[in-house]
């Protein structure tokens, strides 16, 4: 990946292309995030399963995106291996007169030789960044810093000395995952 062009590993040729279906692999990691000036993204290790239908001027595109990125939790800090799983579909139409490309649709001129999706596959998986990640909450473990969770537990011991112990209210606190 650390090539002049490092992108064009990513590089699928149009015109050799035939109608039907065709698939492509490939796998996101770290070194393919960097390649992006604002990548929120430094670590990851994502299997990305490209299914392409031709028929003629018009390409379906079905991507899916599987593996996990490595986020900061919001909590501890301590850094959360975020699960991806995603499918998401586009169409690619070779035209004439190619208008804005959108989310769904990329218009690429009749003469273009190459697909690149490289840039898709980016903006797809950052489309898909938590607003909040926090181990715990999501399922998803992560190393509390030393004494963290000893500190939790006697807090939660400490609100519960002289309460009424059939107070809902107090079971659901003690619901609550401190880990
Ligand atoms: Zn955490």
């Amino acid at each position: 990946m650390k090539t002049a062009q490092p992108l064009s590993a990513f590089d699928i040729a149009l015109t050799s292309l035939p109608n039907g279906e065709h698939r492509f692999q490939y796998h996101l990691d770290g070194d393919f995030f960097e390649l992006f000036e604002a990548s929120l993204i430094k670590k990851a290790d994502i299997k990305v399963d490209c299914t392409l239908v031709r028929q003629g001027n018009r390409i379906d595109c079905r991507v899916v995106s599987n593996g996990s990125m490595d986020l900061p939790c919001d909590r501890c800090l301590e850094s959360l291996a975020w699960p991806v799983d995603d499918t998401s579909v586009m169409v690619v139409q070779l035209t004439e007169s190619p208008a804005e490309s959108t989310d769904e649709i990329l218009y690429l001129p009749l003469g273009e030789t190459r697909l690149n999706l490289a840039h898709y596959f980016y903006e797809n998986i950052h489309l898909h960044l938590p607003l909040r990640a926090v181990c715990g909450e999501s399922g998803l473990p992560c190393k509390a810093p030393e004494g963290f969770e000893a500190l939790a537990n006697q807090t939660a011991s400490a609100t519960n000395t002289g309460t009424d112990a059939t107070d809902p209210r107090w079971e659901q606190l003690k619901q609550i995952n401190f880990s």
